[in-house]
């Protein structure tokens, strides 16, 4: 029989055990060991089944319940954890010490399209879920008065099966939101509280928001499955990257602009503070700065152009893609239809929309392009991925070289509490404060190799039991029966060096590079000496054919029967297999297409367990590697034909695992130690542990992109906007007069032409009726090649001699040949960079 509907039963919890529901709906127990022990205490064996304290308080009987009502120690237990809870929640933690007093934010708004908290709320798809996940839990720690906001996915992403012969089989459980650590938002006369945006034809689609506590962090999701909306309407947020164009955009608009009619309401109804700056966690939640505009022109009465200083000036934008296919982007015609009746933003014109995702296409809308124009500071997820959007947005920003383009980078981290084995914490003490950097490095802590080594045995060891359950419920699903299986329980071998390989399915990720050759493969699975083995996850967008061949291929090669006991292919990667991979894998594999990896996360995480990285040079291991802390797989970068640069890639790969990582861990001192190995691994995690932190990125964003934010915001909004009129008029002179400024005469004069020697540039101006406050005339010295492209260059601000007549002195910086110019640039105080008009002449 099937029910017609659903619906969710509460726990009643005897009285003295209320303090349970607290400790249950704050995912803080996802990164606090104590608090799931203290659950795990009520019933060892069923927590084991549902892992999740909610779930615990519903599924435990109430027999059990009635006794622990009456067990004293458990009873002083549970009030420790509520008290503990309590006072992290409260505490003035980094955020409150450092920044207390200095004009920092007191609210800051996180706009994601999925975040990754836990598995116990499936409400990701992968990287950039998990990262908006550690952001918030990591803000948590810090103490950052920040607020996560996103829709919430009836059906998630999808879980991954298998069918028989390898393929992809996709299933989308619908989630049942009152069964999830989730709260209704509600208003003051306790009903829920409605988000409204309007749809063309006179609809309107309604959200109701739910809450998630990750810490001290609300998490604000917005839920279309309500009465009040049409069917269509109600199927908005359905699944997580389903659906087409109009799917799609349907789903931006509610985050964008559903999501800051959330926050708003929602500061309304706790006190806590409205935010000042915004975060835009990649384009899709963009649309949020057209309804801050619309609050503004509203509330003020201002002009667009004046308003977008002021919007801007709090917007911050990351960019996750280093490719233009990456890049989120809507026909025209859709943008125009949602907008085009003035009904979604009243006194908004479309033009003013449509110019802000305006590209070289001009049918095409183009999210990034709006984030870009939409956020005075930008910023991709790793060095090398800052360098690849430079370049890639460059045409926004033209007359200036790429180094100069206003895209910042902010290195991606991850959550060490989360993703760090409780017995690696445990051993390394550990004790020194999360959002500190200064503790004693895990080397210095009087641990022996012996030590660390029996520990990585014991979570090598987790990860086989783990893997061989995993394996069994694939084959099982796939329609083997149990009978066939006893093989494996001699898949995986707890001494056997491991190697890690899972990731999303693109091209670029390359998840076959290693099938290249496949004797070359199974030569070192199966070496009698020193073995390898190999575990393989990953999901491939439903939509994605090739994704789901790549797969199969993988599939069909650990079925071989010489081939399983050594690899395996584990379906339906999500945290919670993510965590063994991470913890238990020796080495953990990369091999993208350089430089098509924005960043990468998991790799993090295996180094903070000691696992050593073998990657391309790609996203963070391009900075990160260091010649001992793991291995770089040379990467053929020039080479043009992919066939030929994955021979050669591959062909390096094998070289690595066969010639140096297989015998560093199999050559072992007296005790079974292998010493060079274990070098290594302390190396990893003194040098490494500290910089892949989810709290060093917190406080790189806090320090470098959320404070000035709130500080120009201040300056913008001062005296009913005094600051944003004067920027939005200087823009407006700075469009007429710019093209008449003009440079004349200049010359460059030296006593001797030797490296360090002064010299004097200067030039005539005409500065077009500008005031000499309103620009920067600058002196550029710098290294030339064959197309007289300055390189290394150094720049220096030229002064007024006489009226019309600039000049500068300064140092010859290189030998060789050198150039020079001399160029004017736009200067108000309320510009983060001078490119950031974009505006720019040259001698
Ligand atoms: C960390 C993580 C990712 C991201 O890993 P990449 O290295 O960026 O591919 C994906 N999925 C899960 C479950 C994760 O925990």
């Amino acid at each position: 029989m099937r029910a017609i509907r659903r619906f969710t039963v509460r726990a009643s919890l005897p009285e003295p055990l209320a303090g349970l529901r607290a400790l249950a709906t704050n995912l803080r127990w996802t990164w606090h060991p104590p608090t799931r022990d203290l659950f795990a205490s009520m019933d060892d064996e069923l927590f084991r089944r549902v892992r999740d304290p909610l779930r615990m308080l519903l599924a435990v009987p109430s027999a059990r319940l009635e006794e622990l009502a009456a067990d004293e120690d458990f009873l002083a237990r549970a009030r420790a954890a509520t008290e503990d809870l309590e006072r992290y929640l409260t505490e003035e933690r980094w955020y409150q010490e450092q920044h207390g007093a200095d004009g920092a934010p007191r609210g800051i708004a996180y706009f994601c399209m999925e975040f990754g908290v836990h598995e116990a709320l499936p409400n990701y798809s992968g990287g950039l879920g998990v990262l908006a996940g550690d952001h918030l839990k990591a803000a948590s720690d810090l103490g950052v008065p920040m607020i996560g906001v996103g829709p919430l996915y009836r059906a998630g992403y999808f879980r991954q099966g298998l069918s028989l012969d390898g393929w992809q089989l996709e299933h989308y459980p619908v989630i049942d939101p009152n069964a999830l650590p989730l709260e209704l938002l509600t208003g003051e006369d306790d009903k829920p509280v409605l988000v409204q945006v309007a749809m063309p034809g006179g609809r309107t689609l309604h959200a109701q928001v739910w809450q998630a506590r990750v810490g001290r962090v609300p998490l604000l999701l917005l839920d279309t499955d309500v009465d009040e909306n049409d069917e269509d309407l109600r199927r908005v947020t359905d699944r997580l990257y389903g659906g087409d164009a109009d799917h799609r955009i349907r789903q931006e608009i509610l985050a964008g602009i559903g999501g800051m009619r959330a926050v708003r309401r929602y500061c309304e109804l706790t006190g806590h503070p409205q935010p000042e700056v915004f975060h835009t966690n990649e384009g899709h939640a963009g649309f949020l700065g057209l309804e801050r505009a619309r609050e503004i022109i509203d509330e003020h009465g201002l002009g667009f152009d004046e308003v977008l200083s002021a919007v801007r000036a709090g917007t911050v934008f990351t960019t996750h893609t280093p490719v233009p296919a990456g890049i989120d982007r809507f026909p025209v015609d859709l943008v125009q239809h949602y907008f085009g009746d003035g009904r979604l933003l009243p006194g908004i014109e479309t033009q003013r929309v449509l110019a802000l995702g305006a590209e070289d296409n001009p049918g095409m809308f183009n999210m990034a392009h709006m984030g870009l124009r939409l956020a005075q500071r930008a910023n991709g997820v790793s060095q090398l991925h800052g360098r690849v959007s430079r370049r890639m947005f460059a045409r926004l920003w033209s007359g200036f070289d790429e180094d100069e383009v206003p895209i910042t980078s902010v290195t991606n981290g991850v959550h060490g509490p989360t993703w760090v084995a409780r017995e690696l914490t445990a051993l390394l003490g550990g004790k020194h404060k999360e959002w500190g950097h200064k503790g004693q490095l895990p080397s210095q802590q009087g641990v022996s190799d012996e030590e660390l080594w029996a520990l990585r045995r014991d979570l090598r060891q987790k990860l086989v039991v783990e893997v061989r359950r995993r394996v069994r419920d694939a084959w099982l699903q796939r329609g083997a029966s149990a009978l066939e299986l006893g093989w494996i329980n001699t898949v995986f071998d707890p001494d056997v060096l491991t190697v890690g390989f899972a990731r999303r399915v693109p091209t670029y990720k390359r998840l076959t590079l290693m099938l290249r050759d496949p004797e070359r493969l199974k030569a070192l699975l199966l070496d009698e000496d020193r073995p390898i083995q190999i575990v393989v996850a990953g999901k491939s967008h439903p939509a994605d054919e090739g994704g789901k061949q790549l797969i199969q291929q993988i599939v069909r090669f650990v079925d071989d029967p010489d081939v399983r006991r050594r690899m395996v292919f584990l379906p339906d990667y999500d945290m919670s297999m993510a965590r063994y991979l991470y913890r238990g894998c020796d080495v953990w594999l990369n091999n993208p297409t350089r430089p098509l990896e924005a960043c990468g996360t998991s790799g993090m995480k295996s180094a903070l367990n000691g696992g050593l990285n073998l990657s391309i040079r790609d996203g963070w291991w391009d900075e990160c590697y260091d010649g001992s802390n793991g291995w770089a797989i040379p990467t053929a970068d020039g080479i043009r034909d992919p066939l030929r640069r994955d021979e050669l890639e591959s062909a390096a790969l094998y070289d690595l695992l066969g010639q140096q990582v297989a015998p560093l861990f199999y050559d072992r001192d007296g005790n079974g130690v292998p010493q060079g190995w274990m070098s290594m691994v302390w190396h990893t995690l003194d040098t490494l542990g500290p910089r892949v932190q989810a709290s060093r990125m917190v406080r790189e964003y806090v320090e470098t992109c959320y404070c000035p934010a709130a500080s120009t915001v201040a300056a913008a909004a001062k005296d009913s906007y005094e600051g944003a009129r004067s920027l939005s008029e200087y823009r407006k002179r700075i469009d007429v007069l710019w093209p008449q400024v003009k440079i004349f005469d200049t010359d460059l004069t030296a006593e001797s032409l030797v490296v360090g020697s002064e010299v004097r540039v200067q030039a005539r101006i005409d500065l077009a009726g500008l005031d000499l406050s309103e620009v920067d005339v600058q002196a550029v010295v710098g290294s030339v090649g064959d197309s007289d492209e300055l390189h290394n260059a150094v720049t220096v601000s030229m002064q007024q001699e006489q009226i019309g007549l600039f000049a500068a002195t300064l140092r010859l910086p290189h030998a060789g040949s050198l150039g020079y110019t001399v160029r004017v640039l736009p200067k108000h105080s309320l510009l983060a960079t001078p490119a950031e008009l974009g505006k720019v002449v040259h001698a």
